[in-house]
């Protein structure tokens, strides 16, 4: 309903590059011309974590994950419009561009995409507030219904962190040390996969944690971007 309001009250114009939508794309927020400048990332990469430097050795990048945590992919780099479309759902109050971001990591190639869960990782409680939504949820639930897959709110904040984008490296990992924790304790479902959106780096690996110690066999995490220099911890 609200969302039908939306697109009601909203001119049909693209919210990257005001360029008027096409009929057939109205219910999207993003044209197709933004989409394609959208910068994919590409293979080769770290089979692991995705990133695709030029490896010497062991990918030092991923190397601190706890051992559960199978797989990292995003779909994009976050820079220009995908750094806006980005900046749209988290602070521009409009969660439906959640559906343009979803479209986008349609193809990303992770484990589980035919048995596993797709878990938000859960804002704080003063962010929740602020913000009215969790972008992430938004992000998993569009996502779920182009792959099919449930959702499942299973991690809990135990507390709020400061925003890591201010943090060096080192202070990243404290910020989010035990942050999370699976409600009732238990997964259930020995088969969960974890999508998110970005940074990808110190709070996926924690919430990775969180659920590996809840008994997840593997962990698996998809973002829409990926930031160009890496921020990995
Ligand atoms: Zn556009
Ligand atoms: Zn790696």
């Amino acid at each position: 309903m609200r969302e039908a309001v939306e697109q009601l009250l909203l001119p049909a114009e693209c919210l990257l590059c005001r360029a008027l939508l096409s009929f057939r794309d109205s219910a999207r927020l993003v044209c197709d011309v933004c989409r394609h400048r959208w910068r994919p990332v590409r293979a080769p990469w770290c089979p692991r974590c995705g990133q695709p430097e030029p490896l010497f050795g062991r990918c030092r990048l991923c190397a601190e994950w706890p051992a559960a945590f199978e797989r990292a992919r995003s779909a994009v780099w976050l820079e220009g419009g995908a750094r806006d479309a980005v900046h749209v759902l988290k602070y521009g109050g409009l969660p439906r561009i959640a559906t343009d971001l979803a479209a986008a990591m349609v193809g990303l190639d992770v484990p589980g995409l035919d048995s596993g869960l797709l878990v938000p990782v859960p804002l704080g409680r003063a962010r929740l507030r602020n913000r009215g939504y969790n972008q992430s949820e938004r992000l998993a639930r569009a996502l779920g219904r182009r792959w099919g897959r449930p959702v499942v709110d299973l991690l809990l904040r135990t507390r709020d962190t400061a925003a890591q984008t201010a943090l060096t490296p080192e202070a990243r990992l404290a910020n989010v040390a035990g942050a999370f924790k699976v409600r009732n304790g238990e997964c259930g479902v020995r088969n969960e996969r974890s999508p998110a959106d970005s940074p990808l780096g110190a709070t996926l690996a924690e919430a990775a944690r969180a659920l590996d110690q809840a008994g997840a066999r593997t962990v698996s995490a998809v973002t829409f971007g990926r930031a160009v220099v890496p921020d990995f911890t």
